[in-house]
């Protein structure tokens, strides 16, 4: 684990500051940075705000074509930046590169949509008449980010804010502030053989809550994008609507897979198996609910706390190759899934793993058996996130209930179903009440063409593929009336003089 040999690969200077930065794979620290002041975001806001203006103006091919150059740049820099992003959120070498890999993905999709931005003619109910709906820059963009997805997030809202005509001020988790310093070295070097652009066009500002909340209180950032936890949306959120800006806000999930009578349990498991304990349960998609039919509660159960005794000696160091899971992010992580585990023994009929390992080895970090509790029911304690690796296995007797219980909980970020009967998918697509819904393959992860986001205390917000672009402009309707007689009104009105 070399940062500054790393940094170096990724053409970064080694931050100075007073703010330890420390890695969740030993608890070490691994650098310093310097927060912002209100003085230094309000520069920082400044100078996004000067680069608008000139970044509306270029046409967004042209824009398109930076967004492809930094694509290029991010492939040159793959495995550094993977490695970078394993150091300081603890995620395994292979998702990291599977992170960076999403940033060059989004960048391909932006770039085509650069000469993709299309608006609508629309039939005017008036003799010479044209009305069209146009789709403007915004103007600049906040983002906030969490730590579990320290650079791709940013990748999602920048490669589609650029396209946009955007700026971006980006402010990264506090717990993963290195990456943030990498991403926005290597856009400079995009930029350089881009042949230049206004300083003001990306900037990064680091802080913790405070900083964030200047951020969101600012009214020369149309849009704040804020990913992170359902107390931060509901912070957030309030907030920009207060001055009548946008969010677009992708918070917490409580994912569940329903696994059916009918499902072929060779295809569902090693997907329950990932999305269970893959980033060590730190993925906003992570699985945290397995709502199967009573007639396999036992056998689910057995074969996913089988499935994961085996991986008892895949915990450790991500860097290393072989190793699965990796550490939760710090103590507070740890402690919060202890908390969660205490509760949860009072409902269950059982419990498996949720115990910390290799404190010798490692005594400020924190590595854990992932931990499956067998529930009688879904009880109120289910229907917090919490952000570690903690499922819960619960039965259900029908299709219909199998919903009840899947749509209970506040969350509706992401969900699946294990059959092989396509009535049971189609009734589970409609039923189901989030933003995302599979068939027959797992609630963790996704791909960047579709788009990205969730449902009631998610926040609502969708990123990445689709339309998502639209949420980055803003839209016009504008009619034009070319005849030579005086115009007619609108509705048949007469105003005669
Ligand atoms: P967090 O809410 O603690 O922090 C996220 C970001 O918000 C950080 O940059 C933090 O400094 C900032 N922040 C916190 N309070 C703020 C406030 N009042 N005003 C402005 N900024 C504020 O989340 P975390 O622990 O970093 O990440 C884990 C959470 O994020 C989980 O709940 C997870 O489900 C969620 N998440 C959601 C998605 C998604 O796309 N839906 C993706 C990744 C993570």
């Amino acid at each position: 684990m070399d940062v500054r040999e790393t940094l170096n690969l990724l053409n970064v200077a080694p931050p100075v500051g007073d703010m330890p930065v420390r890695t969740p794979i030993d608890g070490s620290e691994i650098g310093r940075v310097a927060y912002d002041t209100k003085d230094s975001l309000d520069k920082k806001i400044a100078a996004a705000t000067a680069a608008f203006r000139e970044w509306r103006e270029v046409p967004a091919p042209k824009r398109g074509d930076l967004v492809r150059i930094f694509g290029n740049v991010l492939r040159d820099h793959k495995e550094p930046l993977a490695h970078l992003v394993s150091i300081e959120c603890g995620k395994i070498l292979e998702e990291g590169r599977g992170e960076v890999q999403e940033m060059i993905d989004v960048c391909d999709f932006a770039v085509g949509l650069s000469r993709q931005l299309y608006g609508l003619t629309i039939q005017s109910e008036r003799p010479d008449h044209t009305m069209q709906e146009n789709w403007l820059p915004l103007g600049p963009v906040g983002v906030i980010s969490a730590f579990n997805f320290p650079v791709a997030v940013w990748a999602w809202n920048a490669a589609l804010a650029l396209v946009c005509g955007d700026p971006v001020v980006w402010k990264p988790s506090e717990k993963t502030p290195m990456t943030a310093l990498a991403c926005h070295a290597l856009f400079h070097q995009a930029v350089l053989r881009y042949g230049g652009a206004h300083p003001g066009l990306c900037s990064v500002v680091h802080g913790a809550r405070d900083v964030g909340e200047w951020l969101v209180d600012d009214p020369r950032l149309p849009l704040v994008s804020a990913t992170g936890s359902v107390p931060m949306g509901r912070a957030v959120g309030p907030r920009v609507a207060a001055r009548f800006g946008r969010s677009l806000l992708e918070l917490g999930g409580n994912n569940a897979v329903v696994v059916t009578p009918s499902a072929d349990l060779g295809v569902a498991m090693p997907s329950i198996l990932f999305g269970s304990v893959g980033t060590a349960g730190q993925r906003c998609t992570s699985t945290r609910r397995v709502i199967v039919h009573e007639s396999l509660h036992d056998q689910v159960f057995s074969t996913l706390t089988k499935a994961i005794n085996g991986l008892k000696d895949r915990i450790g160091d991500p860097l290393e190759e072989g190793t699965l899971i990796g550490p939760l992010i710090d103590k507070q992580a740890f402690d919060a899934m202890q908390a969660s585990i205490a509760a949860t023994k009072k409902d269950a009929t059982e419990v498996f793993g949720g115990e910390r390992v290799l404190a010798d080895k490692y005594p400020d970090a924190y590595y854990v058996v992932p931990a499956v509790a067998k529930m009688p029911k879904q009880t109120e304690n289910v229907h917090a996130e919490t952000f570690a690796p903690l499922t819960y296995v619960i039965p259900y007797a029908t299709i219909e209930e199998a919903m009840q219980i899947h749509n209970a909980v506040p969350q509706g970020l992401s969900s699946a179903i294990m059959t092989t009967d396509v009535r049971e998918a189609e009734y589970f697509k409609r039923h189901s009440d989030c933003g995302i819904a599979n068939v027959n393959i797992g609630t963790s992860g996704a791909e960047i063409g579709g788009a990205f986001g969730g449902e009631k205390e998610t926040g609502g917000g969708r990123e990445s593929g689709s339309d998502s672009w639209k949420a980055y402009m803003r839209r016009q309707t504008s009619t034009t009336y070319f005849g030579t007689e005086r115009p007619a009104l609108a509705q048949g009105i007469k105003f005669e003089v």
